[in-house]
């Protein structure tokens, strides 16, 4: 969707919510052109205000303000049918997770793209217009054609026709892509069960939905929630139809929420969550919950020998030998801050968690990373591994391999302590 659809933004009546004037000013001067009825307010109240008496058609919100922020405000609003658009920083990290339980449609990462945010809200409301403009085949199909992500392949995966819209998304035109498959937009981190999984359920004549992140022609990722539905004619199945909404702001700022910047391995925030839910699925199961803490050993030495980025470089090798070891589904690990880092893992009893914990201590110190005196950079960790169901809380399990690493420091440091109740 390339276009401004004029006759599509004249015909609706939107709110406006942002506190920052400037953001404010610009936003709805550029919108003054083209709405006729966009409405401002400058805080949630205010917001809220206004959304009862001028009953919007779509609202755009920033998340942080005061009075009433975005969020609660539409919490207040609590009308299901309305379009929301976010437009949110990536401070605002920890709003954003809420308002993906909000049911928000759109997310506007700041600064403000404004083709992006017209891209948007026309793709927000399109649905209304659809229903209100059915029965003009010739202009529906040209909204279609702009608005909508489509693809049609025939029954070997081959395509046979895409919209404009399609084409802008992934760069490609629409000669370029009759005749291919859509493997020209595989992106690798996508697997083949992926297209496995998918192939068995189409062309057993069932709808296949699933997120799914794909490249771009110049290489750019983007992400997809994307549905195939199957056609089928005379019993056979003659095409596939897919539409697809591009979610990759959402799927963007969710990894960056759940991320560590630095390692790419999880964070702080992350562990909270994760260390909660495996608990409740390993007292379920009745299976060995286990935590290992990490923490690298004289690092400060290390960071006033060698200096701070080259710190850093060691935090991202070590973080990823952690990571290249821990990959059973259920293996998590994450950058607790600093130079501490931590593994959860489940479902091993006491002996094969000991040696798989071992395991990762050598590993690291066969990387062989230069330290001061002839020495490499090695890692002590506490170990705590419990039956579930005899653990009280997330607490608990934390405190208990925290202080198994302590003894680790005290015994000498580069190994695994582990914790066992007097
Ligand atoms: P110990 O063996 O007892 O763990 O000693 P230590 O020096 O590793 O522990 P201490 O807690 O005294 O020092 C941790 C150091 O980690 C301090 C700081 O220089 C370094 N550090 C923390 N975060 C970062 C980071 O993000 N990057 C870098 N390069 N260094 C960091
Ligand atoms: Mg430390
Ligand atoms: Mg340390």
């Amino acid at each position: 969707m390339k276009t401004i659809n004029k006759d599509l933004l004249s015909n609706i009546t939107i709110l406006y919510v942002e506190d920052e004037k400037m953001i404010r000013d610009e936003v709805s001067y550029f919108f003054s052109k083209y709405v006729k009825n966009f409405h401002t307010a400058t805080n949630g109240q205010e917001g809220l205000e206004l959304y009862n008496q001028i009953k919007p058609d779509l609202i755009i919100t920033d998340i942080q303000m005061p009075k009433m922020n975005g969020l609660d405000m539409i919490k207040e609003i609590n009308n299901k049918k309305i379009p929301i658009i976010i437009t949110t920083a990536f401070s605002d990290i920890d709003y954003f997770l809420k308002a993906i339980e909000l049911n928000v449609n759109k997310f506007i990462i700041k600064p403000i793209n404004l083709m992006e945010l017209v891209k948007s809200i026309q793709e927000c409301i399109y649905n209304d217009v659809i229903r209100d403009k059915l029965f003009e085949k010739e202009n529906l199909l040209k909204i279609v054609d702009e608005n909508v992500l489509i693809s049609i392949t025939d029954k070997d995966g081959k395509i046979i026709d895409v919209s404009s819209a399609f084409c802008d998304l992934v760069e490609y035109s629409k000669e370029e892509l009759i005749g291919k498959t859509h493997r020209i937009l595989k992106h690798s981190d996508t697997s083949d069960e992926f297209y496995i999984n998918m192939w068995q359920q189409i062309s057993s004549g069932k709808k296949f939905n699933a997120e799914i992140k794909n490249r771009k022609k110049s290489g750019e990722i983007y992400w997809a929630n994307l549905t195939i539905t199957p056609v089928i004619k005379d019993g056979e199945i003659i095409n596939y139809t897919a539409i697809r909404q591009d979610v990759t702001n959402k799927k963007k700022l969710e990894q960056l929420a759940i991320e560590d910047t630095l390692t790419g391995v999880y964070n702080r925030r992350y562990f909270n969550k994760i260390m909660e839910k495996e608990l409740r699925r390993t007292k379920r199961e009745n299976l060995n919950l286990c935590l290992l803490s990490i923490d690298i050993d004289d690092f400060k030495k290390y960071n006033d020998t060698f200096g701070h980025p080259k710190g850093d470089d060691v935090l991202i090798k070590v973080a990823q030998s952690l990571k290249s070891s821990a990959l059973r589904a259920t293996d998590f690990v994450f950058r607790m801050g600093g130079e501490e880092f931590s593994i959860l893992f489940s479902g091993l009893d006491l002996e094969k968690s000991l040696e798989f914990s071992i395991e990762l201590v050598k590993k690291i110190e066969n990387l062989q990373i230069e330290h001061i005196e002839d020495r490499v950079v090695t890692i002590s960790a506490g170990l705590v591994c419990m039956n579930a169901n005899d653990i009280l809380d997330e607490e608990e399990l934390y405190r208990f391999s925290d202080s198994a690493l302590y003894e680790a420091k005290a015994r000498g440091k580069n190994q695994v302590v582990l914790f066992e109740k007097e």
